[in-house]
């Protein structure tokens, strides 16, 4: 069955509400249920108990009248339909009630049941259109709303996120970029659209290669990706991003777009990082300081403690000048190190000594880093230390003892040097005067007797310079001569001086020279020397009778340079196999009989070996007992492509005559009593005229008062020694008198001692003690040379 429909009929004309009741009842029966209200007042109060579904509203009643009438009821009960009643002469109110509202209006007078019923109707139909279609129109202005609410939202949360969106059309391609993507970009909204290269070239240089490959591999894949990298700001910050994305493809599984979002992490990765340095700096065993850019110490950890003594609240109360006044001490840039790390924005590495609080000393080596800030500036200074206090300890310990080894290396040479000195002095005299004395008239046991000292001196000569010469290599201090020399003279004096001792032994001594050998060449013609000579010493000593066979081959040349093999061969006692390895160590010899038949210390080969591998040669021995022996060594030596000068050092010439130095004028410098005595004797059996000078000084006395054909002069004296003299005539002497020839006497042999001579403008030099035929030949040679004789 229908529901009825109930209507609430306001009208005060009782006749009016009759003739509504009638024309309604007519027309459709009972269908209708009615109420009715007098007064607005009364009806509005039906309607706040009742539920209608019509209402008829006459304008004009007694506590209300009007348009306002109509006002009142919309107001009160706006859910139902209201048909207005209006008198014939006010159809214009009616009109306007329809614009506020009313579903329609009906004219007092004219109406009619079928109009009325219809517009009864039709009102409560509409009414019910509007209502379900403004109730649309409001959810779907909500919906609205809300998606713009949301969408403020989104923005805002990107914002506050720091997150930006990107979408890149693969097809067209295209990239759009959200507007906090711009921010974080650096740029102003809108400003870049554009492809995907141009984006690649906002990522920094370091990551672009990394980036690009990273999303291309993963279009292809159509892959998600996950990743942080770098950018640089149009202003050139770097600000670090984290990118997540996902590949879109179409049905086919062809990419098409690329969708992500980019966060900027940067405060957050530098976070991360600062709190790892701090999780480690707590727990390193390193001292870990945090200063701000003043160098104001905000945070230690326990390892500065440990190290320091002094815990964070007293560094926080002490801080202003901390590092400076208390805890460093020693470090004179420190002040420098900030600044420069300020400006420079690069760590710093430096050692410094500090002391503790309890005033203990230490060393630490300390790592200035900055920390940089946004702005790129620095905001912080991580000073870390390590402890260095034992390394410098040992260090200095190390310093120490290398000082005292070499202050006792000093001591050890000036040691030998007096000694070697101290002892040739009197040796000199020793060997001179035997020498002298076996020229005087002797009978034969006498002449035995004197044989016997000058042997024995001779001998300790041999073993005096062994011993210097070994303790010269032993300190490093050995130094080879670069000088021109000629070969020839080497091997004539090393016969002429061993000459007579194989004589005595009944030996046959020989030379021979390579004869493409060219005589002169560059080299260290002493210390040759000595080497032939240790060998050609030892050759004769062991060997009883036969020959003794010196030479030199060439090996091989260049235009500079050649190699040559020098051998000393001999018919002697021979080495056994056993013996043939160790007889090159030092000290040794081949039977411990040798020392006692021999002599010899067991140097000499120890020597010559050393001699000859330090300029780079080589010494080898072949030998077998009873069958003599042959030692050859290999060096290499300059060619002397301009001869022209020689020291003179040919000490073989005019031996025989011993007239040639008759009636010469000599100025002998010496200051020891025993030397003066010796050469003065030894000049009067050559028939020289001696004049005495006690040291430099007085020689330059007596050479500005007379003239001289020679100088002899001592090194070592008082008051002006002998290189200073030297000079001082070769300087402040006029011509020709400067250039009177002088003689070295030297008691040092010392390397270096020499060159002093030579150097101070001495002619030549002999050392101390000296042989007479050595010292008449040397004078020889210089007067010769100079024209004098
Ligand atoms: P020293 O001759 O002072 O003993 P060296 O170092 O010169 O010391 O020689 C070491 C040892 O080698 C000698 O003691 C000797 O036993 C042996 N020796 C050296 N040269 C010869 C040689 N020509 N013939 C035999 N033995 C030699």
């Amino acid at each position: 069955m229908e529901e009825k429909i109930k209507i609430l009929i306001i009208e005060d004309n009782p006749g009016d509400v009759r003739l509504i009741n009638v024309y309604l009842k007519d027309y459709s029966g009972d269908n209708y249920i009615f109420s009715v209200a007098d007064s607005l007042s009364k009806g509005l109060n039906l309607l706040s108990q009742e539920e209608f579904d019509v209402i008829i509203l006459d304008l004009t009643l007694p506590d209300s009248s009007g348009l306002d009438t109509f006002k009142r009821a919309y107001e009160h009960s706006p859910h139902i339909p209201i048909i207005v009643l209006t008198g014939l002469d006010n159809e214009t109110v009616g009109m306007n009630a329809m614009k506020l509202g009313a579903q329609d209006f009906l004219v007092k007078g004219s109406i009619k049941g079928k109009e009325l019923n219809r517009s009864i109707n039709y009102s409560i139909e509409r009414f019910k259109l509007l209502k379900a279609f403004s109730e649309n129109t409001k959810k779907l202005e909500e919906k609205t709303l809300d998606l713009i609410i949301e969408q403020q939202k989104l923005k805002n949360a990107q914002k506050i996120a720091r997150i930006g969106s990107w979408d890149w059309d693969i097809v067209k391609n295209t990239v759009t970029f959200s507007d906090e993507l711009y921010r974080i970009y650096g740029l102003k909204c809108g400003e870049f659209i554009a492809d995907f290269n141009s984006f690649i070239n906002m990522i920094h240089p370091e990551d672009r290669e990394y980036v690009k490959n990273t999303i291309e591999d993963a279009t292809q894949k159509l892959q998600p990706l996950n990743f942080k990298h770098r950018i640089v700001r149009p202003n050139n910050r770097v600000r670090i991003l984290h990118t997540i994305s996902q590949v879109i493809a179409d049905k086919d599984g062809r990419p098409i777009r690329m969708q992500g979002t980019e966060q900027d992490v940067t405060e957050q990765f530098h976070k991360e990082e600062l709190e790892k340095l701090v999780l480690a700096a707590t727990q390193s065993y390193n001292s870990v300081v945090i200063a701000d850019s003043t160098g104001k110490i905000e945070w230690v950890n326990q390892g500065f403690t440990k190290l320091t003594g002094y815990d964070l609240d007293e560094i926080l109360t002490i801080n202003e000048g901390f590092l400076k006044n208390v805890h460093n001490t020693e470090v004179p840039g420190q002040n420098d190190f900030f600044k420069l790390i300020i400006s420079e924005k690069k760590p710093i590495t430096y050692e410094s000594k500090n002391f503790s609080k309890n005033g203990d000393e230490y060393w630490v080596i300390t790592t200035l880093t900055p920390v940089l800030g946004k702005r790129g500036d620095v905001e912080k200074i991580i000073a870390i230390d390590s402890d260095i206090t034992l390394r410098k300890k040992i260090e200095e310990e190390l310093h120490r003892s290398n000082k005292i080894a070499e202050e006792s290396i000093k001591v050890k040479e000036q040691f030998m040097t007096n000694m070697s000195h101290e002892i040739r002095t009197p040796m000199n005299a020793i060997v001179g005067f035997t020498d002298l004395l076996l020229k005087t008239k002797l009978d034969i046991e006498q002449k035995q007797f004197i044989d016997a000292i000058q042997i024995s001196g001779k001998n300790l000569l041999v073993i005096i310079n062994d011993i210097l010469t070994f303790s010269k290599i032993k300190s490093g201090k050995l130094i080879f001569e670069q000088i021109n020399f000629r070969l020839s003279q080497v091997f004539s004096s090393i016969t002429a001086l061993l000459l007579p001792n194989a004589k005595e032994k009944n030996i046959h001594l020989s030379s021979t020279i390579d004869s493409n050998i060219p005589d002169h060449l560059i080299g260290d013609p002493l210390r040759l020397n000595q080497i032939i000579l240790n060998l050609v010493g030892n050759a004769i000593k062991f060997t009883k009778q036969g020959e003794v066979k010196i030479s030199v081959e060439l090996i091989s040349q260049t235009d500079d340079m050649l190699e040559l093999a020098f051998s000393v061969s001999d018919t002697g006692i021979g080495i056994s196999k056993e013996k043939l390895s160790v007889i090159f160590e030092e000290f040794s010899q081949a039977s411990s009989q040798t020392t006692r038949k021999y002599g010899g210390t067991g140097l000499g080969l120890a020597i010559a070996k050393q001699l000859i591998e330090q300029q780079g040669g080589n010494i080898s021995v072949e030998s077998e007992i009873d069958k003599g022996a042959k030692f050859t060594f290999n060096l290499k030596l300059k060619k002397n492509l301009n001869p022209g000068f020689e020291t003179v050092k040919d000490v073989s010439c005019g031996v025989e005559d011993l007239e040639g130095l008759k009636d010469l004028k000599i100025l002998l410098v010496e200051d020891n009593l025993l030397n003066q005595i010796l050469a003065k004797k030894i000049l009067s059996n050559w028939k020289c005229s001696t004049t005495l000078a006690e040291n430099g000084l007085i020689a330059i006395k007596k050479l500005e008062k007379e003239d001289f054909d020679l100088i002899i002069m001592d090194i070592q004296m008082p008051e002006m020694d002998g290189n200073e003299a030297t000079k001082y005539i070769r300087t402040k002497f006029p011509s020709p008198k400067c250039n009177t020839p002088i003689l070295a006497m030297t008691a040092h042999a010392l390397a270096g001692e020499e060159e002093k001579c030579i150097h101070a403008g001495m002619n030549d030099y002999i050392s101390k003690p000296f042989d007479t035929n050595v010292v008449y030949s040397k004078i020889m040679a210089i007067l010769k040379k100079n024209n004098s004789i």
